[in-house]
């Protein structure tokens, strides 16, 4: 394991646009308010969704695809620099009518209606390719 301390900076609570892509709106976000590096947890809604699963055997992403209205009943992730852009790594459980939860890596998702609470460190993050999990991960 490695770490490092960070200082909260700023926050930030926002709320999406309906229609909008939610991870771009993060993004979006992110870039506004030039946020180097954050943390944000986030709830709403969205009409569609794309979840991506990482298989640790092939090291690839497989999307799975949601044509309906769904509850984003808990998101989780962070903001850091990746190929030069703002990139919000996105978790999310989305769940439907029944209550059943879909759970995965959010790639995109439209918005029907989302809140949004960004912590912004003192301190930028940026990362790297990482051999052992062919990720981008967090050199620190
Ligand atoms: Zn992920």
């Amino acid at each position: 394991m490695n770490y490092r301390a960070v200082e909260t900076e700023s926050e930030y609570v926002a709320r999406l646009e309906t229609g909008a892509d939610w991870r771009a709106e993060i993004e979006a976000l992110a870039e506004a308010v030039e946020a180097d590096a954050a943390w944000f947890t986030a709830l709403g809604a969205v009409q569609d969704a794309e979840l991506w699963f990482y298989d640790q055997d092939e090291c690839e992403y497989y999307p799975i695809e949601y044509d309906e209205p769904l509850e984003v009943a808990s998101c989780v992730g962070n903001v850091s620099w990746l190929d030069g852009e703002r990139f919000a790594h996105t978790h999310a459980v989305l769940s439907d009518p029944d209550g059943t939860a879909y759970a995965g890596h959010l790639n995109e998702a439209t918005v029907w209606a989302g809140e949004v609470h960004m912590r912004v460190f003192a301190e930028g993050l940026e990362r790297e390719h990482d051999e052992t999990t062919d990720l981008d991960l967090w050199p620190l």
